[in-house]
């Protein structure tokens, strides 16, 4: 049994004041029976004062990114081991906006996710096509080499720590969503793709997130899907009413 897990990556939105504001509405509105892990993603700046206002609840905290290297002349950059040292359990990494607006490639992913494997941060390692590439039939060829580097020398112990987003790019931040079937049909290539590498045990038991205009009104039905196990939320996780709506639905 998987258990649905949503994720809200707030990108570059919420100052100090209004991340307190967002996550307390959340702490205070989310019910006692959700079968979801929660996780939110505020920015850097935010973390460690989110991290405060977490305590005492089941609410998990996440990073956006983070850089391989354990420490140096990296300006700008920040370590897996500072993450956790505000708390933070899970990173986002690969995320479409860091592969496309920071050309971020596979190789340089792959780095960041042992980097945080190895200091015990779990990556939530997005993949997902772009709107040509899904027009031009070529879909499962991305998605796959996404997979095949991103996990490259991954072990399969360490595989049970990781979580894979799948989010086409031509739905993220659009309000085009995948089909479910669309959406089940890359979900279940996606767990072939890793019982392929790893243990079945590994495959079945993994998490695979589906990303993309999530929103209250389509998230039961995107995670009713056999191999969607939850939802990596962008826009609609700035308002804690449709966070909480999906992580309802979940
Ligand atoms: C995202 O950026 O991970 C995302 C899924 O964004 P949105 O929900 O806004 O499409």
């Amino acid at each position: 049994m998987r258990q649905p897990l949503v994720a809200g990556n707030w990108k570059m939105n919420m100052n100090l004041h209004q991340s307190q504001k967002l996550v307390s509405e959340i702490i205070n509105g989310l019910g006692k029976d959700n079968k979801a892990e929660v996780i939110v993603c505020p920015p850097f700046t935010s973390l460690s004062e989110v991290n405060s206002l977490l305590k005492r609840t089941q609410i998990k905290l996440g990073a956006q990114n983070m850089y391989y290297e354990e420490n140096g002349a990296f300006t700008g950059e920040v370590s897996a081991d500072m993450l956790k040292s505000v708390g933070c359990e899970y990173v986002i990494l690969g995320h479409s906006e860091r592969r496309v607006i920071f050309n971020e490639l596979d190789d340089l992913i792959n780095k960041k996710i042992k980097a945080a494997l190895v200091k015990g941060l779990k990556p939530i390692f997005c993949i997902g096509e772009l709107l040509e590439q899904r027009e031009k039939g070529e879909t499962m060829q991305v998605v796959s080499r996404q997979v095949e580097k991103g996990l490259e020398g991954i072990s399969a112990e360490q595989m049970k720590n990781i979580i894979i987003a799948y989010e086409p790019v031509w739905a993220i931040g659009t309000g085009k969503t995948a089909t479910p079937q669309q959406a089940q049909e890359v979900h279940s290539f996606i767990r072939e793709l890793v019982a392929k590498k790893f243990p079945t045990s590994v495959a079945e038991n993994f998490i695979i997130q589906y990303g993309g205009s999530v929103k209250p009104d389509n998230s039961s039905e995107l995670l009713s899907q056999k191999d969607i196990d939850g939802a990596l939320v962008g826009g609609a996780c700035l308002k804690a009413d449709s966070f909480l709506g999906i992580i309802a639905s979940a």
